[in-house]
């Protein structure tokens, strides 16, 4: 686990991509939940690091790839919280409708995934979006950002200028992107989100994968946007 700023940490037990725990008034938050055979791991984390499963007050999903959303029912298992969604991404979390890999290469690494760890799809999710502001946290603000998948959802705090965007961008390699176009449900929409996230007053970037941007993201975000 790594502290990012005081009440933000980053997991990294779920391997290859990024979830986050948030200290709020009522209990814990957890941003993204990895991959489906990730909970295990993030649980044992989270309790080694000081902090007790029993204090998590509820899960908000950025979208419903199974690499972010994948671990929140075997998390659910041992503690039952709340688990908040974008109403774009809910039918897929839900596992009322598939997403559609644009690819060949997008596809056959979704069944190679699934090899290793079938999706399990969580039943009751709370829809939020644009503007809300979530149960402990109210210093926080969900975004919509689609484009990625129809719901993506950033977390965003104005006081530490922090913004957790899920697979928005990635800092793969620590090198900040869009997630390429053949992996992106709307690639047109994804440049538009970013465009606006662009306007936010920003230090601290946490993306779905990649080494967290722990100052100065705001200009690493405008450079990025000035080139598409
Ligand atoms: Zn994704
Ligand atoms: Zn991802």
């Amino acid at each position: 686990m790594q502290r990012i700023r005081k009440g933000l940490y980053l997991l990294e037990a779920a391997g290859l991509s990024n979830c986050f725990l948030i200290e709020g008034s009522r209990g814990l938050t957890l941003f993204d939940t990895g991959h489906p055979l990730a909970a295990p791991r993030l649980a044992e984390e989270i309790e080694n690091n000081g902090f007790a499963l029993q204090d998590l007050d509820q899960i908000v999903i950025s979208h419903a790839h199974c690499d972010h959303s994948g671990g929140a029912h075997g998390l659910l298992e041992r503690r039952r919280v709340k688990v908040f969604a974008h109403p774009g991404d809910i039918p897929v979390i839900q596992g009322r409708e598939r997403s559609r890999p644009r690819t060949l290469g997008l596809r056959l690494r979704r069944w190679l995934r699934r090899l290793k760890g079938p999706y399990q799809p969580i039943g009751f999710v709370v829809p939020v979006g644009q503007g809300d502001s979530l149960r402990s946290l109210p210093q926080w603000q969900v975004l919509h950002a689609p484009g990625h998948t129809p719901g993506s959802i950033c977390l965003f705090q104005p006081a530490e200028k922090a913004l957790l965007c899920g697979d928005a961008l990635n800092n793969r390699a620590g090198r900040l992107a869009l997630p390429p176009p053949s992996n992106c449900h709307d690639p047109a929409q994804a440049r538009d989100s970013v465009r606006k996230l662009c306007a936010l007053d920003l230090d601290v970037l946490g993306c779905g994968h990649g080494p967290v941007i722990r100052a100065g993201a705001g200009l690493k975000v405008r450079e990025l946007v000035a080139a598409l």
